[in-house]
């Protein structure tokens, strides 16, 4: 499989390419050339197979003519196992044809443990085979830092340095993250707020020098393989629920696009999905957009669902990229106008084509409060902010009566407590694979606001071989 660029001006890239740069050099996200589109016949033969054997099939298109199909099979295996659930992503039912999908399973109890786990193992592979390693750097606000851990740790051509502000993460997000012990894994709390640890990275990143010497690297949202990864469970939860006989909805809390752009993936590829909900909090820009084609920037309020709260969600290039019948210069184009006019231009009639697949909720903090209540009472689930958010937007859209609709459920509720105590009453207990974090030892380093105490610490900490 080639990649093309969203923005058309850089070469075509093989998947490994793709997999190791993230962005492509023209600023855009890389794409396949072609959607792999599979039959009806050979969804129904998925249903047969193991949740790992399915995921293959699934993905193995994607890396057709790479090396690393070969290791797929046995780098799945490992990653799907990192789930503590035995069914991986289990479907629960809340109500008549409502489900919600469990993806908050893996080490860090967020979804993007399912696509990082695969991702961490593929950069792992792809390095070794190039004879090559990698420093990842990331700078976190509490949230993202453990699960790209998590993802890197024991990684043999790996090292990962995550900057989180000194003092300004939860405690159970900082021990997430400084609890890790595994040798390529170093953590530094920054003297700093999280826009400086920001900046640091940014500039480690435009030092061209320092990045070639360390084969500097990010695991971000925009990378392919973490969509590749995604388009896995919303094929086995549609497969569960009767698909390809019979169509599926799924609802997606959504900050940067990058999950419910898997769905919209798992449709380009044969999966009858019939309509796709989109939840967000109080930073709504994208129900705006589906809403009334309002697609403008507005400042970044804190929320109770703090994972959503984004202004730029960056992988909604992708469907703009779509949308646009995949014209490269219109989306470049349309993207620069985005960010110089803090609003996106897009013609009324490609956004009814959007609008008539997605329909989008918006819900507030007090909402937010009285979604998880609703559901606690009705159903004894405790659901986290987020994920409150998707099964309230699709309780309210219900889009076809009798078409299935499945929430996907996107962090574990004991990943945010005093949202889930204040609307119910109830903590939910910290899963067992959590229960060692408080008595476990920390690893942390504590560096100046200064990117040169940082550039200096990466350079004396990363190993040189693995
Ligand atoms: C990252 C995250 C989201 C948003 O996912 P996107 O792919 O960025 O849209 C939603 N919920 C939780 C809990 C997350 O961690």
């Amino acid at each position: 499989m080639r990649y093309i660029s969203t923005r058309g001006q850089a070469p075509e890239a093989g998947f490994e390419e793709a997999l190791l740069t993230g962005l492509a050099p023209d600023g855009g996200l890389y794409m396949p050339a072609a959607w792999p589109v599979f039959s009806p016949a050979e969804l129904r033969d998925l249903r047969a197979l193991s949740w790992t054997d399915a995921a293959v099939r699934i993905m193995r298109p994607f890396m057709a003519g790479s090396p690393l199909a070969d290791d797929l099979p046995q780098l799945a295996e490992q990653a799907f196992a990192s789930s503590a659930h035995p069914a991986v992503c289990p479907l629960k039912q809340l109500g008549p044809d409502l489900w919600v999908m469990e993806l908050f399973h893996g080490p860090t109890l967020a979804f993007k443990d399912v696509a990082l786990q695969l991702l961490g193992r593929l950069f792992d592979a792809a390095l070794t085979r190039r004879g090559r390693r990698a420093t990842v750097i990331g700078a976190t606000s509490g949230d993202t830092g453990s699960a790209a851990i998590a993802a890197c740790r024991d990684r043999q051509a790996v090292d990962i340095f995550i900057l989180h502000p000194e003092g300004r993460v939860s405690e159970v997000q900082r021990r997430q993250m400084t609890t890790v012990d595994a040798a390529n894994v170093h953590n530094i709390a920054l003297k700093g707020s999280f826009d400086d640890c920001q900046d640091i990275v940014k500039a480690l990143f435009n030092d061209a020098a320092f990045r070639q010497e360390s084969g500097l690297a990010a695991v971000n949202s925009i990378n392919w393989a973490r969509i590749m990864a995604q388009t896995v469970y919303y094929v086995q939860a549609a497969l569960q629920l009767g698909a390809p006989d019979r169509a599926v909805s799924f609802s997606v809390p959504s900050g940067n696009f990058g999950n419910v752009f898997a769905a919209w993936a798992a449709r380009a590829m044969g999966l009858p999905v019939r309509r796709l909900v989109v939840g967000s909090n109080r930073n709504d820009i994208l129900t705006r957009f589906f809403d009334d084609n309002d697609m403008s920037l507005r400042a970044v309020e804190p929320s109770l669902s703090p994972s959503m709260d984004i202004q730029i969600s960056s992988n909604f290039e992708r469907l703009l990229f779509e949308l646009l019948d995949r014209d490269g210069a219109a989306a470049a184009a349309a993207m620069q106008a985005f960010r110089r006019d803090g609003r996106l231009p897009l013609d009324g009639e490609r956004w009814r084509r959007a609008s008539s697949l997605f329909s989008a909720r918006r819900l507030d903090d007090p909402q937010t409060l009285d979604a998880i209540r609703t559901v606690y009472d009705t159903t004894g689930e405790l659901l986290d902010p987020h994920t409150a958010i998707g099964v309230m937007a699709a309780m309210q859209t219900r889009p076809e009566p009798d078409v299935p609709l499945v929430c996907m459920a996107t962090a574990h509720p004991a990943k945010f407590p005093d949202a889930v105590t204040r609307a119910t009453g109830q903590a939910a207990p910290l899963p067992p694979r959590l229960a060692h974090l408080f008595d476990s030892q920390e690893r942390m380093t504590i560096l100046p606001n200064s990117v040169e105490a940082v550039r200096q610490h990466i350079r004396r900490h990363r190993r040189t071989e693995g």
